[in-house]
């Protein structure tokens, strides 16, 4: 009897979401305006934030704030290697040099690494809160502080988290951006969101976010706007439709229920592996709140016969889809042709072939849930090597 498929990912969409979306195409506004700049608020009132700047993607939150910062040639960006190619390919689109430093035993960027890579041209740390797990933003900050360094935060997968109680996009980096790609824990199909504390960064992002225009489109065209508009920069086209927008406005309300349904999920996964020696379960911090975007599994290749390539297709061939987050950037052939390496990222190194991240979503049902963690604990076991691989002598 064959099972249907289990995807790696399924979005949840609800009534409401499906009848605003509705609401925004007959409403005779499309492109940003009410429903865009509610869910600039609602972002606000969720997170903390002084400001917020919706826009379509988290890559183009990315960009512009470090384009708002003015980074550019010859300014050194450091970042994680253990991240989607968007962190990295912002950091060139500004003409900046990105520095991939290794990661912690968290996964997340290692703050000793990031001092060590310090240089007099180095103008921004970009940190990645892998997973959804916050990363050490008091460390990172302090090094920041000390070298008037600024700080973007990538946290496409940290919408919901918090860092000793500061949820993520309120804290005192510069600017926090967030994704609301298909995948992520709140969706609008394809946007995003940059929160900062800085009004003066924030005007300048939302100058840039639309053509370098000095007032946006919604004030031009409404009884309240005039004609006149200059253009006082090269800027980008980047803001969010009201369509996506409308997705976001419920999306959001729904965050907090969905996250905490993740991390259930997360909880019934390390409760059900942790006697295996063949796995190792995802890190977490005690004084963060984690929004399980994804649940890495590490295997213990060495208690293995079998390898992370072949433990996914035993995880195929029972009808459950997987992941990797990430191959780390240094290893795609563009960037290992044009970036040079300061830091080897041994970590980084030694990890990516061990990792492996399961299907966590809200809308998994318990038998589905029963399913990969039976499938997952009959190939740990099954696949268990009966002696131990020797140590080899030093
Ligand atoms: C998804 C993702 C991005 C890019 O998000 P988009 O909204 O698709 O641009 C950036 N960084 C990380 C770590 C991501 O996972």
């Amino acid at each position: 009897m064959s099972v249907p498929f289990l995807p790696f990912n399924r979005p949840d969409v609800s009534d409401e979401e499906i009848d605003e979306v509705v609401a925004a195409l007959r409403s005779g506004w499309t492109t940003s305006g009410p429903r865009a700049q509610k869910l600039e608020q609602q972002v606000r009132e969720y997170t903390g934030a002084k400001n917020a700047l919706a826009v379509n993607s988290c890559t183009a939150a990315l960009h512009l704030a470090l384009a708002a910062l003015d980074i550019g040639p010859g300014d050194e960006v450091i970042t994680t290697p253990l991240t989607f190619c968007a962190t990295v390919n912002t950091i060139l689109h500004v003409g900046g040099t990105p520095v991939l430093v290794d990661i912690g035993a968290d996964f997340n960027i290692d703050p000793e690494h990031i001092a060590a890579a310090i240089t007099p041209r180095t103008k921004a740390i970009v940190p990645v809160h892998m997973a959804g797990l916050p990363c050490d933003l008091d460390a990172i900050h302090a090094l920041a502080r000390q070298h008037g360094l600024a700080v973007i935060e990538d946290a496409a997968h940290a919408i919901g988290s918090s860092y000793k109680g500061v949820p993520i996009g309120a804290g005192p980096s510069d600017a926090v951006a967030f994704s609301f790609y298909a995948t992520k824990n709140v969706s609008t199909g394809e946007g995003g969101m940059v929160t900062s504390p800085s009004l003066d960064l924030h005007n300048r992002m939302r100058t840039l976010c639309l053509h370098g225009i000095s007032r946006d489109a919604w004030r031009r065209y409404t009884a309240e706007g005039s004609w006149f508009y200059d253009v006082v920069a090269s800027g980008f086209k980047y803001n969010l439709s009201d369509i996506a927008a409308a997705s976001g406005i419920h999306q959001l309300r729904a965050v907090d229920a969905r996250n905490a349904r993740r991390a259930e999920i997360a909880q019934r996964f390390d409760a059900a592996f942790a006697d295996l020696d063949t796995l190792e379960l995802p890190p977490r911090r005690d004084d963060s709140l984690h929004s399980w975007h994804l649940y890495i599994l590490r295997l213990n290749l060495d208690r293995l016969t079998i390898d992370r390539g072949e433990f996914y297709d035993e995880m195929r061939k029972r009808e459950i889809g997987c992941g990797v987050h990430f191959i780390p950037v240094f290893l795609h052939s563009y960037y290992r042709e044009t970036l040079q390496l300061r830091d080897n990222c041994d970590k980084t190194r030694a990890e990516y072939p061990r990792i492996l991240s399961l299907p966590l979503y809200p809308s998994l049902t318990d038998d589905e849930i029963e399913r990969v963690i039976g499938a997952v604990r009959e190939i740990a076991t099954t696949c268990r090597r009966t002696h131990a691989v020797g140590v080899q002598a030093q």
